[in-house]
């Protein structure tokens, strides 16, 4: 590998790292490259699993917006690009018991436009039998919702790579980047590369490579079930069943799912984001069963068909970021470094705007979509 030298090259194939290697491409980067320390679609980092939820319902606007476009225009050409449907409308349904911070997001969301309807509890039951409801007074039925076909995505975006002549280097480690360089040194596990642009999208990896986002950034490991109902499993599938979530005020007691596609059992996970940060480099042996037991747990009160069977797990890692913004910024010591990191639990959705976002700083310095550039004190490093 030693003597490569790219026009552009990207540390990190997830959806962001590939993302921004499609624009990459598109911006007319000839000579580009992308590292990988496993396999693209590898299950250690934060993009693998066969379904993402979508949505545009966020408290914030900067996000509305950014949602509203990638929906509208990111998702739609990359489909048309990849000749792939990845994107699927679905209902979600966002409840949860009285408190502030259900009641917060419910005003905001409301505020912001989005198309959305404030049902009762009642109502709720009558349009989505599958849930009791229990203990919560309403539910924002969301009709921007959907899931994203994640495993397509991934495939789809290597595929296009590799027929547009980009160098995949999987296996191979980045140990570190020398951004003083010009051209801008990287070290490999497979020797040095050099590059004139770079985009870093490292995930749960990121502060090792760029050690000034350690006090931002802290890893959580996600366990996520995948269940099989007794009863009418039709009831569970696109069309029928919501994407969905349920919010406590603690945070930690999010639990979330979508309809079975793509792999046998309906998803249920609990989203579990403060008090832990767990090492990326030392993954469990197993399946963590008291997490399954607690999502079990959840499926007991609030659906209404008492008997699953667990039809698989997983994990997956959250890197996040203060208050869950994602920070994509350049590099402080060289402009032609972009990164981006911190995508939490809601990047994938964004992949196709935040890698366009990446690849266009890292090119040109400055992007051409007008809400992302409203967006960049937000995604501020220095915020
Ligand atoms: C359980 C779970 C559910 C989620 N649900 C949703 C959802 O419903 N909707 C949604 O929008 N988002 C969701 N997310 C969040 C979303 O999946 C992530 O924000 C997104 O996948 C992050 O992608 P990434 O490319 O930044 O990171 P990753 O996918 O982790 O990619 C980073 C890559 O960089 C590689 N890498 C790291 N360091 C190096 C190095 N030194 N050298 C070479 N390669 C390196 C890694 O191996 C990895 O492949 C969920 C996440 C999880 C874990």
């Amino acid at each position: 590998m030693n003597g490569n030298t790219y026009d552009a090259l990207v540390i990190g194939g997830g959806i962001n790292g590939l993302s921004a290697l499609y624009h990459l491409k598109r911006l007319g980067a000839a000579r580009a490259g992308l590292v990988e320390r496993f396999e693209i679609g590898h299950d250690r980092g934060s993009s693998h699993g066969a379904a993402r939820v979508t949505r545009s319902a966020y408290v914030a606007p900067e996000y509305v917006r950014l949602m509203q476009w990638v929906h509208k225009e990111e998702w739609p050409r990359l489909e048309k690009d990849l000749r792939k449907k990845l994107v699927y409308s679905n209902p979600g349904i966002y409840t949860g018991p009285p408190c502030e911070r259900y009641h917060s997001y419910v005003h905001a969301v409301a505020q912001e436009g989005v198309d959305v309807e404030l049902l009762t509890a009642d109502e709720a039951r009558g349009r989505f039998p599958q849930f009791t409801f229990e203990g919560v007074e309403s539910a924002l039925l969301d009709k921007t919702g959907g899931f994203i076909s994640s495993t397509e995505a991934i495939e789809s975006l290597t595929a296009l790579a590799r027929e547009n002549g980009v160098s995949f280097h999987e296996n191979i480690v980045v140990h570190g980047i020398d951004p003083t360089g010009d051209p801008v040194r990287v070290e490999t596990s497979g020797g040095t590369i050099e590059t004139e642009r770079l985009v870093v999208a490292a995930g749960a990896w990121a502060k090792e490579l760029l050690p000034f986002l350690k006090p931002s950034l802290n890893i959580a490991r996600q366990t996520v079930g995948y269940f099989t109902p007794e009863d009418d499993l039709d009831a569970y599938r696109p069309g029928r069943f919501p994407v969905w979530a349920y919010r406590e005020q603690d945070e930690n007691n999010l639990f979330y799912g979508m309809p079975e596609f793509g792999r046998a059992g309906v998803k249920v996970g609990r989203h579990l984001r403060v008090g832990v940060d767990d090492d990326p480099d030392n993954p469990p042996d197993a399946i963590d069963q008291e997490k399954i037991a607690d999502v079990k747990r959840f499926i007991a009160r609030f659906f209404t068909c008492k008997n699953w069977t667990l039809a698989g797990a997983e994990h997956c890692l959250y890197t996040n970021a203060p208050n869950e913004d994602f920070i994509i910024d350049l590099h402080p010591e060289n402009p032609r470094i972009a990164f981006g990191a911190g995508f939490s639990g809601h990047g994938f959705k964004f992949g196709p705007l935040t890698g366009r976002l990446l690849a266009e700083l890292a090119w040109k310095g400055e992007t051409s979509i007008p809400d992302a550039k409203l967006a960049r004190g937000l995604f501020s490093l220095k915020k």
